[in-house]
């Protein structure tokens, strides 16, 4: 795949954090490709390509561009699977063709970064790679076995913690509502997920911990089994919940970041463990709304993604009462047209979030 108008060849995706990075494809697709949850690369063939080929990337890319960029992101989904050499070859040309970039990060798989030795990992930090994005998505192993993440827990504190002790900075990422209303092992997952996680956590101590919520769209394998009633959503107060107690277990020193429109609340983010008691706060304060409320608040802020009015941008806004009022005509307006209108609304417009 090459973007329109590129001379050199783009993958699909890079983390929001990067949206202003030099992409390079280093490979393509998913070496793994079977997590329930992620549709991602379905229907893909994972592939490696000739170094030569990533290098002419890169001095077209120069050609093309200039040294404008500051940063710059390795594609596609598990960078790690290349021969150490090799990366190190693609990082170090990246940095004498861009000598401005100063962070050059990239997506790996837990299990991928567990398999290299630290003496590896060294080597790639000291070539200039200064991040490595990995999605831990749970630490509660029931769970991730159900979702084909192919990873233990364990198998991830292994990853991570060699990650943080190479010099690499690490950021895990971490599904709200994955477990939805399953029952593993006779338990409630929602519970042992968010504990799970904090464990994990803990254990790793990653520099940046970023939270996306469970949002099942065609496409992804989840998508099957929440058509047969095989799996349930959980509902934006029991993802609040969840998160609660994955807040409140937490002792690292990470920044907690809430970068994503599929998350319920948005402004629970903020640097570890100085900001837990105003993050937990927030939450505690949301679960003490009304069901009609939290309606609200959903509604409001999703029609901000969409540019619609009035809508609330942050907790605060919703607090503002001529704000919320404006929202409650619209919802009132809804349900005059048909009774349950605004709640699907919500569901619809929570589905076509990227
Ligand atoms: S979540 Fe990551 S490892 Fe799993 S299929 Fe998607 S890209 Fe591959």
């Amino acid at each position: 795949m090459t973007f329109v108008g590129l001379p050199y060849e783009v993958g699909p995706i890079r983390p929001p954090s990067e949206a202003a990075s030099l992409l390079i494809r280093a490979t393509r697709n998913c070496p793994w490709n079977k997590c329930l949850f992620c549709p991602t690369y379905k229907g893909t063939r994972f592939e490696r390509r000739p170094v030569e080929d990533i290098l002419r990337d890169i001095d077209r890319a120069a050609d093309y561009h200039g040294d404008v960029f500051q940063t710059a992101f390795i594609q596609d989904a598990n960078s790690l699977v290349m021969k150490t050499d090799e990366l190190v070859e693609v990082i170090s040309r990246l940095k004498a063709k861009f000598p401005g970039v100063r962070r050059v990060t990239s997506y790996a798989r837990a299990r991928t970064a567990a398999r290299k030795s630290l003496d590896d990992l060294r080597r790639l930090h000291q070539a200039g790679l200064t991040r490595l994005h990995i999605g831990l998505e749970s630490g509660y192993d029931p769970l991730l076995e159900y979702m084909q993440k192919g990873v233990t827990a364990d198998l991830i504190v292994e990853g991570g913690r060699k990650v943080v002790e190479s010099g690499i900075s690490l950021c895990l990422y971490v599904v709200l509502g994955l477990g939805g209303r399953l029952r593993l092992k006779g338990e409630e997952t929602w519970r042992l997920h968010a504990l799970g996680t904090a464990q994990v956590l803990n254990q790793v101590n990653p520099d940046y911990i970023r939270v996306r919520t469970l949002t099942i769209k065609q496409g992804m394998p989840l998508y099957d089994r929440l058509v047969s009633g095989e799996f349930e959503e959980s509902g934006d107060a029991e993802k609040v919940r969840e998160e609660q107690l994955l807040v409140g277990s937490l002792e690292v020193a990470s920044y907690f970041a809430s970068d994503h429109s599929t998350n319920v609340l948005m402004d629970v983010r903020g640097q570890l463990p100085g900001d837990k008691a105003t993050m937990l706060s927030i939450m505690e304060r949301y679960l003490e709304l009304t069901e009609e409320e939290q309606v609200n608040f959903r509604l409001g802020t999703l029609f901000s993604y969409f540019g619609y009015e009035p809508n609330y941008r942050s907790f605060n806004d919703f607090l503002v009462p001529t704000r919320r009022e404006a929202v409650a005509v619209v919802i009132e307006n809804l349900e005059q047209d048909q009774p349950g209108r605004s709640r699907q609304l919500v569901t619809d417009l929570s589905r076509m979030l990227i």
